[in-house]
């Protein structure tokens, strides 16, 4: 099977120019089509020339993925199912707003974290996905923005924990911002994490400003405990040392992500406590409306408790907001197209 050319670097392309016998800068060409120009073949590389291309189509895939699914919901998210040529599925989500293009993309096959309210994890983790092929989400989602629309944002909080993926993550992400590659600043781009504290030192020492969203969901170790599990080994207060150090270092506010799940993280008393940890704190609170995952008996809040919720960070000096819900009649939450056509592979899953 040919080889992606999304796995291989800027430099490695340049190489695998010249020992074609071409000129360097048929490299930068290259990039400009895959990042800039969205071509979609190799045939449409049009300065490039015939001889070129010819090997490149003979050496490369442009894409290596199959789509096997491609839903558009009725707010003009879209949302793409790829098959990877190991038969691994990935998911990854376009969202549109007036003045926003955002990208999320998945970091894993599967989850090893063990959130007990997420579909990602319930089928365990597979592997960590590769560079092409958190390369191809990217470029394949803004390929189905018109001429007119630009990508504006990139949320790495699609399938799996990216801070277990982070030496394959950074350069991809490097290749995103680079002025010659899509040019994003790095200032809107957030990656997502469980919590995992040395992984976030890691990500500090990087000094890029990406924004960090920890997804919290509970304001005490014993209520953490039972809807993240791994927290039993890490516990929130060194998660929000972590974090500190984080903002020290990037100058980046820290988002605090807080899934509201009815009658168990959505009390009153529960948005105090979160306030009490936050609000010497340059923080921000994510509420999330719980997306309801089949099979799963987790209840969403009630919009009064959840607007009681937010009231009660800001009237205690918390900045908070409720996350609007993009793409609810496509499978919204994330994982949940992957488990369906999943269990739909392995009929011994019994999910519908
Ligand atoms: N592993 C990373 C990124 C992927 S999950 C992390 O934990 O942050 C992205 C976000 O979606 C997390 O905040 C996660 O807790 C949330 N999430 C998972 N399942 C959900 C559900 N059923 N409803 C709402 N949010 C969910």
């Amino acid at each position: 099977m040919a080889r992606a050319i999304l796995s291989l670097t800027h430099k490695e392309i340049e190489a695998w120019c010249l020992e074609m016998g071409e000129k360097r800068f048929r490299a930068d060409q290259i990039r400009r089509w895959l990042f800039e120009n969205r071509a979609t073949s190799f045939d449409a590389m049009l300065d490039l020339p015939r001889g070129l291309r010819q090997k490149l189509k003979e050496s490369f895939s442009l894409f290596a993925a199959e789509v096997v699914a491609h839903q558009v919901a009725s707010d003009l998210t879209e949302k793409l199912l790829l098959k990877m040529p190991g038969g691994d599925t990935v998911e990854c989500v376009l969202m549109r707003e007036p003045d926003r293009r955002t990208i999320c993309i998945s970091t894993q096959v599967g989850c090893a974290m063990g959130c007990v309210f997420c579909a990602s994890g319930m089928l365990g983790l597979k592997r960590n996905l590769d560079r092409e092929e958190m390369l191809e989400q990217i470029l394949r989602l803004d390929r189905l923005l018109g001429d007119e629309e630009r990508l504006t944002n990139i949320v790495v909080m699609g399938i799996g924990e990216p801070l277990q993926n982070l030496p394959t993550l950074l350069p991809v992400l490097d290749d995103v911002t680079d002025p010659k590659g899509l040019g994003l600043s790095p200032r809107r781009i957030t990656i997502s994490t469980v919590g995992l504290p040395a992984k976030i030192l890691e990500l500090a020492a990087v000094g890029k400003p990406y924004n960090l969203a920890v997804s919290l969901h509970a304001p005490t170790d014993q209520l953490r405990d039972e809807l993240v599990p791994v927290n039993d080994k890490i516990g929130v207060a060194a998660i929000l040392e972590a974090t500190d150090e984080y903002f020290a270092t990037s100058g980046r506010r820290v988002t605090f992500e807080y899934v509201l799940l009815g009658g168990l993280n959505d009390h009153p008393s529960h948005a105090h406590q979160l306030a009490a940890l936050l609000k010497s704190r340059n923080a921000h609170v994510n509420l999330i409306p719980m997306n309801r995952v089949e099979t799963l008996e987790f209840e969403e809040p009630s919009a009064s408790r959840t607007l009681e919720f937010v009231s009660i960070l800001e009237t205690r000096g918390v900045a908070a907001t409720v996350r609007k819900r993009k793409g609810a009649d496509i499978d919204a939450a994330c994982g949940q197209l992957r488990l369906k056509v999943t269990a739909i592979d392995d009929p011994s899953l019994e999910v519908v």
